[in-house]
């Protein structure tokens, strides 16, 4: 991909709603979502790569830089490919990407970041409940044990949460994530929405 595309980052904690809030915004015409969780739930199992996911992601860790930022890119020059993504007109709806500042920084080589959306939840027990919530319906081994998100939110806390620190004050829109689904969709739209004008 040539010029850089526009974005915006759904940034925050597990089971902050950033995927319930990015598959929202995918219904919604010149927005594309990208959950890094899905891309890597997409890959064959039995594959190299579907079993390094599966090695990390099960006890809570992150994939490596090196590998993620591969799978990132060679993902959505398959959605140009075809014809899923225009990068001259669409914006992508990053989900769960960057997750380490190294993630942030080789990001920004290729992409023009509008706007950080934090999902910020100061209650922890509140996005563990959604977790585990969730688990049941999803399947997914990683939101099942508790040992196993505990680790996840102090992943987040020490390797996550600095990657904020990268972008200036008036770049990042805080919204509470203990509001209803409703109320956090209504203000990410009202943000995106004024970035139209
Ligand atoms: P959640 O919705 O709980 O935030 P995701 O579905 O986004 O979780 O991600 C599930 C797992 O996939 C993570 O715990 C991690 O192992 C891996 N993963 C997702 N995104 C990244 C990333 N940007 N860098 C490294 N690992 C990632």
């Amino acid at each position: 991909m040539a010029s850089k595309y526009n974005c915006i980052l759904l940034f925050g904690a597990p089971g902050s709603g950033k995927g319930l809030q990015g598959k929202i915004l995918n219904s919604i015409p010149g927005l594309f979502h990208c959950s890094m969780g899905d891309v890597f739930r997409s890959l064959d199992k039995n594959s190299e790569l579907g079993k390094a996911f599966v090695q990390y992601s099960s006890v809570g860790k992150l994939v490596p830089d090196e590998l993620t930022l591969k799978i990132w890119a060679d993902f959505m020059e398959k959605q140009v490919n075809a014809g899923r993504f225009n990068p001259a007109e669409d914006m992508v709806v990053f989900d769960g990407f960057p997750r380490t500042v190294d993630q942030a920084v080789t990001m920004q080589e290729q992409v023009r970041i509008l706007k950080i959306l934090h999902l910020n939840c100061a209650d922890q027990n509140i996005l563990i409940k959604r977790i585990q919530g969730r688990a049941l319906i999803e399947k997914r081994t990683d939101d099942a044990k508790t040992d196993v998100i505990r680790n996840r939110m102090e992943v987040y806390e020490r390797e996550t949460s600095p990657v904020l620190k990268q972008f200036l004050s008036n770049q990042v829109v805080t919204i509470d994530a203990s509001l209803t689904p409703m109320e956090v969709l209504s203000c990410i739209l009202q943000v995106l929405v004024s970035l139209k004008k």
